[in-house]
Order: C-alpha cells, then structure tokens, then sequence
C-alpha cells in the first residue's frame, strides 16, 4: 500500500533543530480559531474595560538560571489576567443549544472553529461547549447503537441540547462545566486548566443591569502558551535545558509497562497506530486514553503522520459515518487541504526552541523524534502536548496530574478551590453540574 510520505524534517531555523515534516506538500497554516472582528454580542453588557496594554514583559536585566525563567514566568502570568490574552477585538461563535448538530459542524466550519460555547436560550445561561470530544461520543453513539445508514439523516435532526444523552447512554461522564471570570489572574486560570485536564476554559461574566451570564471568550491552552511567546522572549530565552531533560511529554519506554504480556506495545506509553489501523480504532484510542492525537508509524517505529481528533470533524461533517472503517490511510487522503503538517522536535530541543516555534506558527502537539544524527533518524520517541508545556511551566503544586483521574477526586478539588475563594464569585462553577473527570473536551 502506498503511504503519503513525511519528506525530510526542514529546520526552522540553523540555530534550533525543531522540524515541520509537511504531510504532503507546503500548505497554508490552518486558520486562527478567533478571527479579528468586533465583540460578539453575547458581550454586551460584560463590565470588563480594557486597561491599556502591558502585556510585553520588561526586558531582563541579567541572565537567568532555567528555574528563575519559570519563576519569572508565573510572576508574568499572576500579573496578567485571562482577559489580557485576547486581542482588542475579537470575534466569538457562540452556538444556540437549540442548534442542529449539522447546522453546528457547518457554522464551525465556516468559521475555522474546532470547539464553541453553547447557549441556552430558555434559561439565558452558558451551557458548556460544543467540542470534537462530542463529535468522537456521537461516533460511538451510533456505533454501539444505530446503524451507519440511519447516522447520517438522524446527525441531521439531532441538536446541540441532546449531547448530554448520548453520553448517559455511553455511561460517559458529562464534561464538568467550568467557567473562569476573564478578569481572573492568568495564572490561576491555568492551574484550572491543568486540574480538570481541560483544554480550554470559557470566559464567562456577568451582565451589569441584569446579573445575567455573560460570555466573553474561551480561553485556550494554545492562546496561553502564544501569550506567552509572544511577549516574554526575554525570559523564554533562558528556558534551555532538554524537553527530555524536563520530563515535558510522554515518551516510549516498553520497560515500564507493567502488563505487556496482556498489552503488549513496543510504544508504550504511547497510543499509536499504523496506515492500516481504522479510522474508528483510532477514534476509540482517543475516547479511551483521552488522547488528541495518535502517531502513525511505520513497521520500525519511523513516524508517517499523525491522526488527530480534529480529523474525525471532517469525516463526520462529510456525512461519513461509513469511512469509520476506512484506513487511515485512506482517511488522510480526504484531510482539508490546508493541514498544516505534523511538528516534530528531537528530545533534546529546549523549551526555548519551542517558544520561539510557537511564536511563529500554529502548534498543538509535537511529535518527539530521533534526531539526524541518531542511529534512526525520525523514529518515535515521545509526544509532547500543549497540557505537558503548560504543566512544565505552571509547576507541580497541582495534585491532580496523570490521565484518566476519577471523577470524584476532580470535583472534590473543584469545589475546594471554589471554598477557598468563597466570597470572591469570580470563579463560577456551575451548580451541581460537576459530576465526572476526565478530559472535559476535545
Ligand atoms: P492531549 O490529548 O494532546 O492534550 O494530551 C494529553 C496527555 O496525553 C499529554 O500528557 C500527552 O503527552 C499525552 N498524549 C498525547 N498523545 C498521546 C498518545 N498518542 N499516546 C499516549 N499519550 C499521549
């Protein structure tokens, strides 16, 4: 079977040997999640003025040690607030619950979104977010229970309100609905994204004559880790040890897999896959292990591309619950043509380098590779995830690391942070909506 090459790692730049491996040839960087538009209208009426910009950090007047990086780094982010992170102007998709799931696909296509608040129309509240998280549950939904002919038409009819179903009926936790006001210290808004595992959390405040909620914007690991790119060059530069080094990611160690009589994997830790696993094995990598993505490797571990959740969108959005049991490889050919192409970083790059990649272009991932000059360059080593760099940065006085932590303990510590900060409502988690753990989207 012919498979799309990854051609020859391309550095970025002489001085850093983090790689673009394009999938297929130099296409456009994906589009920005938010386009520069004006206030969405479910803003009007938030309190929040702008205050005059200062968001660059002043230069350094010495050189700092890796450590005082990091320490400067989260004294940057206690300064800064969540709200600070967005340009002046800004536009927000936000999606009526009463909203066909379709009409939602199409709507977050247009716009080159991958996730969006929902509102509840009845009740005038922000009702979570509309995630590919969602999409991968419907997928299994209809796995488990219809058949792949009636999906398509039943896609059609279903709306946004009836997520919350399908996942009582894939016994699937519902996504806790947590919400930060934008005004909230940056830092703390990224221990809550490191807590709850979740990738992004809305901005949410309230309306100043009628006390209603207000939605103001989603605030994204990637927006974060950009901020920060963008604007602490002077203490980024110093963040110069190894990712490896740092423990950043997850990298192969078949030694450490205390089953692998069972579960055999010669990636372990690691969720991979090959050109000819299905689309819906993969999908199901995903849900289980609450993965974004998996690498797709070769019978020698060389890395051919990468399957991601974002991936899934546009099978379902092409009515193709059938190409659920296509090849990867095959399902790669029909990837929008503007895929970036898979970033990838050798173990001992520094988080420095990756700043400055982060800087200049659109990353969620990177996959760890050999280097050139390794025995077996471009053969899988680890990957790393925006969720390991924000950990890396943000410390580890977070208790709740590692995947699939239980639902309990997430809500207990939740609802801790929500007594420490009693009296102060900036941190509005939503009553008795925190049932469950996990990853709360996609
Ligand atoms: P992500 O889903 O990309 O936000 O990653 C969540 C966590 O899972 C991070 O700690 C990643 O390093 C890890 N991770 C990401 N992809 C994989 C994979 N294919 N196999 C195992 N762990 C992964």
């Amino acid at each position: 079977m012919s498979q799309p090459p990854i051609s020859q790692p391309i550095p970025i730049s002489p001085s850093v040997s983090l790689n673009r491996q394009p999938s297929t040839s130099n296409r456009p960087i994906r589009r920005p999640s938010i386009q520069g538009s004006s206030y969405g209208t479910a803003a009007t009426g938030s309190s929040i003025v702008r205050r005059p910009s200062r968001a660059q950090h002043p230069p350094m007047q010495r050189a700092l040690t890796h450590n005082e990086a990091l320490e400067a780094l989260r004294n940057f982010l206690k300064e800064r607030s969540s709200y600070d992170v967005f340009p002046v102007s800004f536009r927000l998709i936000v999606l009526d619950t009463q909203l066909k799931v379709k009409k939602a696909l199409d709507v977050m296509l247009l716009y080159g979104v991958v996730s969006a608040p929902l509102w509840n129309t009845a009740t005038a509240k922000f009702a979570g977010m509309f995630t590919v998280q969602d999409v991968i549950h419907l997928i299994q939904y209809y796995y488990h229970t219809s058949s792949w002919e009636g999906a398509t038409t039943d896609v059609e009819q279903f709306r946004l309100h009836s997520i919350r179903d399908i996942e009582k009926a894939l016994v699937v936790p519902p996504p806790p609905l947590l919400s930060v006001h934008p005004l909230r210290p940056l830092y703390d808004a990224c221990r809550y994204l490191i807590r709850t595992h979740a990738r992004r959390l809305p901005l949410i405040d309230r309306d100043t004559q009628t006390g209603g909620e207000v939605v103001i914007s989603v605030l994204t690991q990637y927006r974060v880790l950009k901020f920060i790119a963008m604007n602490c060059r002077d203490i980024t530069q110093y963040l110069t040890a190894s990712v490896q080094e740092m423990g950043i990611g997850n990298y192969v160690s078949p030694e450490s897999n205390p089953d692998p009589t069972n579960n055999p994997n010669k990636y372990y830790p690691l969720a991979t896959a090959t050109m000819q696993t299905t689309v819906f094995d993969v999908v199901h990598m995903f849900s289980e292990q609450g993965i974004s993505a998996v690498p797709i490797v070769d019978s020698e571990g060389k890395v051919l591309n990468l399957y991601e959740t974002v991936d899934v969108i546009t099978l379902v959005r092409n009515g193709a619950y059938t190409s659920l049991d296509l090849t990867i490889s095959q399902a790669l050919k029909q990837r929008a043509v503007d895929f970036p192409g898979v970033v990838t970083c050798s173990p001992k790059d520094s988080l420095s380098a990756i700043f400055s990649l982060i800087k200049i272009r659109r990353v969620h991932r990177l996959v760890v590779v050999q280097g050139r000059d390794d025995p077996n360059p471009g053969k899988l080593v680890g990957i790393i995830s925006l969720s390991d760099i924000m950990r890396a940065l943000i410390g580890h006085d977070v208790p709740l690391g590692g995947a699939g932590v239980g639902a309990e303990v997430v809500d207990k510590a939740l609802r801790e942070e929500e007594a420490e900060t009693a009296g102060d409502d900036s941190f509005a988690l939503s009553e008795g909506s925190i049932s469950a753990g996990q990853s709360l989207d996609g």
